[in-house]
């Protein structure tokens, strides 16, 4: 890979490889392309989440109200919209969080993706042994015949923490054995929640891809082990992207209008890619050239972005850049994007942009203190964004929005926090302060 040349060719990828903090508009956002997936593919991603609704109302109590649907709140925050406009500059409509921070079961977005893909595999499980059928109330897999059959295979997954927080839990309840591949720099507090749930946790001095890829090639060779692919996973991808599915019924409630006139701005963490990815597909699919995406992401470890600026997909990595992809940011320290995402996002993203480690921690200070709302710094990647945007003059004028800002919605996707233990939080608000 010729790195010199791909620094004179984009601008940004030079600031990147010097840390610097970078916003770029994708110039192919809006272009026709065959994508590998349709809106009947989240239809049934949703289907098969209402099926089994019943069961996870039984086996996660704190799910009873929803029915066993695991959703979240959107909420407006006025308070921070002002802190966030002093901090990064005005911007114009309305801010809103959408807070998976406190996603039932396991506290972060991946309690979308993670726990749809076990859903499944434990569905086709069933299925197959002739244990189940679509028709059945599921609530019947809480009976020890069903934990006994689970109790054959096995689930594993490679993880910086929060999938792998997901992929414990859910398969740990179901009964299936399940072993989560963490790089060692992974939270020590989500090691040993997992490992009291019966999980075991095994942890790799390497990367987190290493980790992935060592969790891959056991799972190869066994039959009866279902992996769970961070880097490549289409069932993640369509769980994430149900998301998209419910968020009307929210929109409409707080009177929030998305049409031409009134547009909408997304704004969400990224870390390989799946949970941002699934999330903006499916938006896209649904509120199509009126809902604007953008991906955020550590300076240190801008996979997608470098990805999608290149058009180089997996084949690049931040280290062919020369960052070292380390950053404070739970979730977000991968180094190569997602092939899947990467692919699929070619025309759909709008842009990416990257923030400093340091800044994250007064983002999620300002919002406890003014929203009395706590989420981990990672969440608070995203921040920037609102301002990112509305200073963007060239490409507002591109897009024709300039004159429409004043009606827009800017959605903050808060991506985790609720599990983070209360001494932890702490220290981060007092970084913060
Ligand atoms: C996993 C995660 C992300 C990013 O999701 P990817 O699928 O890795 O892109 C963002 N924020 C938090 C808190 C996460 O756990």
């Amino acid at each position: 890979m010729d790195v010199k040349k791909l620094k004179t060719a984009y601008r940004e990828v030079a600031q990147m490889a010097e840390c610097k903090e970078i916003f770029w508009t994708n110039p192919k956002s809006g272009e026709e392309k065959k994508l590998p997936f349709n809106m009947e593919d989240i239809c049934d991603a949703e289907a098969r989440l209402r099926r089994f609704a019943p069961y996870i109302a039984k086996a996660f109590p704190e799910t009873a109200a929803s029915g066993g649907i695991i959703e979240s709140e959107l909420v407006e925050i006025p308070n921070m919209k002002k802190e966030l406009e002093k901090m990064c500059g005005e911007f114009g409509g309305r801010l809103y969080l959408k807070c998976d921070s406190n996603l039932p079961v396991s506290g972060s977005i991946k309690a979308r993706g993670g726990i749809y893909e076990v859903l499944k595999f434990a569905e086709k499980v069933a299925t197959d042994a002739g244990m189940l059928s679509r028709e059945d109330d599921y609530s019947v897999l809480t009976e020890p015949r069903f934990r006994e059959l689970f109790g054959r295979y096995s689930v594993a997954v490679g993880s910086t923490g929060n999938l792998g927080l997901s992929i414990g839990i859910i398969s740990a309840k179901l009964g299936f054995k399940v072993t989560v591949h963490m790089s060692a720099d992974a939270r020590q507090w989500k090691k040993d929640l997992l490992r009291s749930k019966g999980v075991t946790v095994v942890e790799y001095p390497d990367d987190y891809q290493k980790a992935v890829a060592e969790g891959r090639k056991e799972a190869a060779s066994d039959p009866y082990c279902h992996f769970v692919d961070d880097e490549a996973s289409q069932d993640l991808f369509m769980g994430y992207s149900v998301a998209a599915r419910r968020i009307g019924a929210q929109l409409e409630k707080l009177g929030i209008i998305v049409d031409e006139q009134h547009p909408l701005f997304v704004y969400i963490p990224c870390g390989v890619g799946g949970a941002p990815g699934g999330v903006a597909f499916g938006m896209k699919e649904v509120y199509g050239e009126n809902v604007h995406i953008f991906f955020a992401e550590p300076t240190h470890a801008p996979c997608m972005t470098l990805s999608m600026i290149t058009g180089l997909k997996n084949e690049i990595a931040v280290s062919d850049i020369g960052l070292d992809g380390k950053t404070e940011a739970d979730g977000l320290a991968v180094g190569r994007a997602s092939v899947l995402v990467s692919d699929v996002m070619e025309t759909l993203l709008d842009g990416c942009y990257t923030i400093e480690d340091k800044r994250l921690y007064p983002f999620l200070t300002r919002l406890a203190d003014s929203e009395n709302i706590f989420i981990e710094p990672s969440s608070c990647a995203s921040f920037p964004g609102p301002s990112l945007t509305a200073a963007a003059a060239g490409w507002l004028k591109e897009k024709d929005l300039a004159d429409k800002m004043k009606n827009a919605s800017h959605i903050l996707w808060a991506t985790g926090g609720s599990m983070v233990p209360e001494e932890e939080m702490k220290d981060y608000y007092n970084r913060g302060k």
